[in-house]
């Protein structure tokens, strides 16, 4: 065996499996330290960097969670019709900011603040309005009913959102309740990308004999988009090996990872390699998953660097399991593997022994409300409409030799990455 590196294994007995590649990844990555902070509206899917405590209850005053009449129980007699004159209206932003005296109530809608000395809240539906009173009968009022308490929802001094959350929607709601108007997040990952092969033409010119249009790029910069980065794209690349360097070196002086796609094999056109090992550090080529085997990790003057296979399917395989865990970890993020669902497979499934399998498959619900996974017609790793008409992984692992029919198989959705 031609040994290359301590840990770069190239007898495919000894590829190193996922796990070991992310465990050598995760030792190799650290979060960017940079931090900026945005108005709250800019903050959409971007990291969080500090914990944020609240300087207020939310909500901020007792208030009604019905429209209805407020008052307090000490007026309501102990058997037959009790009558309440009404004082005023307490709405929502206009409370009714008198005290309530014997006898009175107040007509309150919701969100409106409960007048002070009141301690409950009937529904409307629940009295009958007279002009200017109004008529509960017995038995229809709880003591304390639908009234809602300073910090029901969040207390003062309480952490809201803590430091390395991905900022969702409600997060930003949540952040809106407590008064927040900037946010401190983490500065945006800078990651520059480029294909190679002689073979690719750009969009929008004429394909000659042996040609075909770039598609991994635009795999890339939907999938480096969609996680928040500040995508660079650096264009194709001929599979020269002195090109390659000097794109390399480039990409290295202006981000923080570098990714390329193709030319990570070991045929005569292949020089991702070669390039590696002259101008960075090579850690680890090739691991036990199908499809992306040919998968480079490395780095070039402190940045990462991962060299993914050129076959389209691979590129988003690799995208998905290795180089999105390392970006998020880097952008400050959360890691957290993917959920796994069973299904029972829709049909029969071949496999070889030795790597884990991320075959692509449409994961539905049957009319007995079974989970059932049908995997695309094509598995092969230049098919890359098998990604976009599926949604999700079957996932076999490397000791599997295929799967029977109504057989139970792990699943993961597309929609988790
Ligand atoms: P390679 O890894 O360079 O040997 O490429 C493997 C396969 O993927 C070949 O069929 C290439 O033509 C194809 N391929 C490489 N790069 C791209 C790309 N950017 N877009 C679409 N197909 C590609
Ligand atoms: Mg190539």
């Amino acid at each position: 065996m031609n040994r290359i590196d301590p840990c770069v294994k190239s007898d495919s007995s000894e590829l190193l499996s996922l796990d070991q590649a992310l465990e050598q990844i995760f030792a190799s990555v650290k979060p960017v330290t940079g931090k900026q902070t945005l108005n709250l509206k800019d903050c959409l899917d971007r990291i969080i960097a500090e914990d944020i405590e609240s300087g207020v209850n939310i909500p901020p005053h007792r208030n009604s969670s019905m429209d209805g009449y407020a008052f307090n129980t000490r007026d309501i007699v102990t058997s037959g019709l009790s009558n309440l004159t009404v004082a005023g209206t307490s709405w929502a932003g206009k409370p009714y900011s008198k005290s309530l005296s014997p006898g009175q109530c107040v007509r309150i809608f919701t969100g409106a603040a409960v007048p002070e000395n009141a301690d409950t809240v009937i529904m409307q539906e629940d009295i009958k309005r007279f002009d200017d009173s109004i008529e509960i009968p017995f038995g229809s009022v709880k003591a304390g009913e639908n009234l809602r308490f300073p910090g029901d929802d969040v207390a003062k001094g309480q952490k809201v959102v803590s430091s390395g959350k991905r900022l969702r929607a409600e997060d930003l709601g949540v952040l809106a309740s407590i008064g927040q108007l900037t946010v401190p997040v983490t500065r945006k990952l800078r990651v520059a990308f480029f294909s190679t092969g002689d073979e690719l033409r750009t969009l929008g010119r004429h394909l000659e004999y042996g040609e075909i249009y770039d598609s991994n790029r635009y795999t890339l910069y939907g999938l480096l988009e969609s996680l928040g980065v500040d995508a660079l794209d650096m264009g194709a690349i001929p599979d020269n090996l002195e090109e390659i360097k000097t794109v390399l070196t480039e990409a290295a002086g202006v981000s923080d990872v570098i990714i390329s796609t193709g030319g990570a094999s070991v045929g005569e056109a292949d020089f991702l390699f070669q390039a590696l090992k002259a101008i960075g550090k090579i850690k680890f080529w090739k691991i036990a998953i199908k499809p992306g085997k040919p998968l480079l990790f490395g780095n070039i003057n402190g940045q990462s660097y991962f060299g993914l296979p050129g076959n389209p399917v691979s590129v988003a395989v690799t995208f998905h399991k290795v180089v999105s865990p390392a970006l998020k970890l880097m952008m400050g993020d959360k890691y957290q593997s993917p959920l796994t669902i069973k299904a029972r497979c829709g049909s029969i499934l071949t496999k070889a022994m030795g790597r884990q399998e991320f075959q692509r498959g449409l994961l539905e619900r049957e009319e007995n409300g079974e989970l059932i996974v049908n995997p695309f017609r094509s598995q092969g790793s230049h098919v890359l409409s098998s990604m976009s008409q599926s949604n999700c992984y079957i996932v076999l692992p490397e000791e599997s030799t295929g799967v029977r029919k109504g057989e139970y198989v792990d699943v993961e959705l597309f929609a988790t990455f």
